[in-house]
């Protein structure tokens, strides 16, 4: 029998995502896994001469988000794995006691690892570890599953998503060049895609109030750019690519130099996978044999 929508939106999610019984963490279907491998292929034309691709894990070590500042700028987003440490005797008394009450939870301790926030942190102890960035600077092709400590489970932000970028280290010059020319690049994609957009400066979403005025002052120097894509709604459109300039923050941070003397500045190119499949399905619905012809000849549909 066939579902019966009571809303657009409830068969969107229908067509897309099946539960599992947390918020924010879905299981994606086959038709929403045919168009992020549209996306993914697509965003890899897109890829430049000399780029050194990198998958990583959906971990990364503790000590490097540490050092990253996350846990200054994040921590309320932040997920770390914690594991019950100890010898077998002393972890079958913790789970064999453990009832409805949670005594496990309470012996779980922290390990060296957390979930990755972002695809990019792990490239900069990389490159910090090859010496010197050669003229021209270096550019990177990396991506990871994601894991934010979301406080609200509306459609497109979810817990656990898709992250690809694409980053750059050299030279102040090299870099915002970089990030300017993909802003320029995304809204092509999203033309080509058939997506109503725009593009803003944007602030991270700090802690605190201390965050507040680092947001303030992110917007300001326009150090953050989105591309925004209506999903739930057109007034309230939803950040789908996000173009991060860091100045010297990592190569500093990491002791990265520069081809020319000085500490090498970095910036990030981010696509919300999951973000960006869904924006697709909310402009142009769940038959893939209605859209727009431009979009599914890019995405091989
Ligand atoms: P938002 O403005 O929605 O809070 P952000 O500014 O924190 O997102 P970035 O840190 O720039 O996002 O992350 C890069 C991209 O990853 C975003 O542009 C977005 O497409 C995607 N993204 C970020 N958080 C989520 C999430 N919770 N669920 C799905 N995609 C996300
Ligand atoms: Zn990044
Ligand atoms: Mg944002």
């Amino acid at each position: 029998m066939n579902y019966v929508a009571h809303n657009p939106v409830e068969s969107i999610v229908h067509a897309l995502f099946r539960p599992t019984g947390v918020g924010g963490v879905y299981a994606r279907t086959a038709l929403f896994e045919q168009v992020i491998d549209g996306l993914s292929a697509l965003i890899s034309r897109y890829r430049q001469p000399d780029t050194e691709i990198f998958r990583f894990p959906p971990i990364m070590s503790r000590a490097q988000v540490e050092k990253s500042g996350y846990l200054k700028s994040f921590p309320h987003l932040l997920g770390c794995v914690s594991c019950l440490h100890g010898t077998e005797p002393e972890i079958r008394k913790v789970v064999e006691t453990s009832g409805a009450g949670k005594e496990w939870i309470g012996a779980l301790r922290a390990t060296d690892l957390v979930l990755a926030p972002a695809a990019c942190y792990p490239i900069y102890p990389m490159v910090a570890a090859r010496g010197v960035v050669p003229a021209g600077g270096l550019r990177f092709d990396v991506a990871c599953d994601c894991f934010r400590h979301e406080s609200s489970y509306e459609l497109g932000r979810f817990q656990s998503f898709r992250m690809r970028e694409y980053v750059c280290v050299g030279t102040p010059d090299e870099v915002m060049d970089f990030r300017e020319r993909w802003k320029i690049r995304a809204i092509e994609l999203a033309e080509r895609l058939a997506l109503p957009h725009q593009t803003t400066a944007a602030s991270d979403p700090f802690f605190g109030r201390a965050g507040k005025m680092m947001a303030v002052s992110q917007v300001e120097q326009e150090l953050k750019f989105e591309l925004l894509i209506p999903i739930n709604s057109a007034e309230n459109p939803t950040a789908c690519m996000s173009f991060n300039y860091h100045q010297g923050h990592f190569g500093e941070t990491w002791g990265i130099e520069a081809a020319t003397g000085g500490v090498a500045h970095t910036a990030c190119v981010a696509f919300g996978m999951d973000r960006l499949a869904l924006a697709l399905f909310a402009t142009h619905g769940i038959a893939l044999e209605n859209w727009p012809q431009p979009a599914k000849e890019a995405l091989s549909i």
